[in-house]
């Protein structure tokens, strides 16, 4: 059996599975990986750890049957994006790779932001202390000799992979999008803003299209992972656009989201026009993705879930769907703003809180659960209309949250439009990442033929109640106003 092996190297662990060429995703194995945090905002993995991590997976699939890795053809990959991991010439690292995640470089993106006006048009992006651009200047000056130290500086988690394997140091265009260094209309590092700002174009990576080669598994290591000669290892792509493949998105004005922990909802557009805060390269060439995210996602259903029946087991989130659907929609008046984490978009502000409003004494339990499904999904129609460029008939929700059922019929009668629920799960970005080679191999023709032939399959659709519309368009009117108050009275 011929495979692609697809490695998505995120925060909490690393995911691999093989993908063979009819599209049967097996062999899943996860290895958890540390991350070291500060206490000034610092938080930081080590490269090491990614690489002893992909090891590790080999090794396994290498113990199960050694026909598995002689069956890979191609390896690609899924990554964090954000991160700044530089490495000296050898591929050392230098330092731990500071993480997405980590706003340490506050000031230096703030002095950055002083003279971005000429050059916003072609970054696109806003700076802030996660930016790369920052947290590299932040390394200029605070630790002036690793920084001299640094040969190269990798965007993404899977790129220092790709530098253990290949000795090449790539970057994709849609992590690049998001370091501050990247035309994102022609798709090149922008010279002259990154010199500007003290940055030689040889220290970043070659930018590489998600299908394009960066190189072959060096013949050595190839044998100690058990590999044939000549396995292509393909650039790959940023979680979010790994993410977006996976979730089938790749038409123009196409939406989805993704209800993790935290979440997004994105669409896939041909320009910037949508009022999104963030864009990035799709991994079609001339495709763009906007992406919204939202701090209040599946952490609120989860909030609601331990509140309302103490037990956060599949059994308490499967009570908790079943308290929703015996309430009514519209939860006798009952309105609930989600901002219990502060909120970035549609509102942006880190002390936002959350509120119920319009409780009387008919209100139960059941309405009061249900009123924190329909607030969530009221803020997710927000952000689908900020995110928007189109009328859209149908989503895709992808996540955790999107395992419960209660939650998607809401969002499919909130927005009144039909919902689709892949089958993928966990290994989704995975799975959307093994895209890269299928396109890169010639397996299938482009991206569009790889959602169409392999992706197009969902556990679940659900239609929109027309007979609800009336009453959640008047409570949207309503939810939609609470945030300013409630921020009044808050001070
Ligand atoms: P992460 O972003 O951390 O990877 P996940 O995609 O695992 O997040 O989603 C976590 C969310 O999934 C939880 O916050 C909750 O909303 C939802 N969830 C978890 N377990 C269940 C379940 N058994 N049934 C329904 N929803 C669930």
């Amino acid at each position: 059996m011929e495979y692609v092996a697809s490695f998505d190297i995120g925060t909490t662990g690393i995911k691999g599975c093989l993908v063979s060429r009819d599209g049967e995703m097996s062999n899943m194995v996860y290895e958890p990986i540390h991350t070291y945090e500060g206490e000034n905002g610092e938080v930081e993995q080590s490269p090491d750890d990614w690489w002893n991590g992909v090891r590790g997976i080999f090794q396994q699939w290498k113990d199960r049957n050694t026909s598995l890795t002689k069956g890979i053809k191609a390896i690609t990959f899924s990554g964090q994006m954000e991160d700044v991991i530089p490495v000296t010439a050898e591929g050392s690292p230098v330092r731990r790779a500071i993480l997405y995640s980590d706003g340490r470089a506050v000031k230096q993106a703030e002095a950055i932001r002083e003279h971005f006006a000429p050059w916003r048009n072609s970054i696109v992006n806003s700076i802030t202390g996660t930016t790369p651009l920052a947290k590299i200047a932040w390394m200029m000056e605070k630790e002036t000799n690793l920084y001299n130290m640094t040969s190269k500086f990798l965007f993404s988690s899977k790129d220092y992979i790709i530098y253990k394997l290949t000795g090449r140091a790539v970057a994709d265009p849609t992590t690049s999008a998001t370091t501050a260094m990247m035309n994102i209309h022609t798709r090149d590092w922008e010279e002259e803003w990154m010199r500007f700002n003290g940055i030689d174009l040889s220290r970043v990576p070659s930018l590489v299209a998600p299908e394009g080669r960066s190189g072959m598994v060096m013949e050595e290591l190839a044998a100690s992972l058990g590999l044939d000669r000549d396995v292509a290892v393909f650039c790959g792509v940023g979680d979010a656009g790994a993410t977006t493949i996976g979730a089938g998105n790749i038409r123009e004005g196409s939406m989805y989201a993704y209800l993790g922990t935290t979440g997004w909802v994105a669409t896939t557009s041909a320009d910037s026009a949508s009022e999104a805060p963030f864009t990035l390269s799709h991994l079609a060439e001339d495709r763009l993705i906007s992406i919204a995210p939202v701090l209040n996602a599946g952490n609120v259903h989860q909030w609601a879930v331990e509140t309302y029946t103490d037990d956060v087991s599949d059994e308490g989130y499967k009570a908790f769907d079943e308290m929703v659907d015996g309430a009514d929609p519209g939860s006798k008046g009952v309105l609930f703003l989600p901002y219990l984490h502060g909120e970035r978009s549609p509102v942006q502000d880190p002390d936002a809180k959350g509120a119920y409003i319009g409780i009387t004494g008919s209100v139960e339990r059941r309405d009061m659960a249900r009123a924190v499904m329909e607030g969530l999904s009221f803020s997710i129609r927000q952000l689908f209309e900020d995110v928007s460029t189109s009328k859209v008939e149908w989503i895709t929700l992808i996540g955790g949250g999107s395992k419960s059922k209660a939650w998607c019929q809401v969002i499919a009668d909130v927005l009144q439009v039909r919902v689709h629920v892949p089958r993928l799960g966990e290994y989704l970005p995975s799975f959307g990442a093994a895209s890269t080679a299928f396109v890169g191999l010639r397996w299938c023709e482009d991206y569009e033929a790889f959602v169409e032939d392999y992706l197009n399959h969902y556990v679940n659709v659900y239609h929109p109640n027309e007979s609800v519309q009336g009453v959640y368009d008047k409570q949207y009117g309503q939810f939609k106003k609470i945030y300013e108050q409630v921020r009044k009275i808050d001070g």
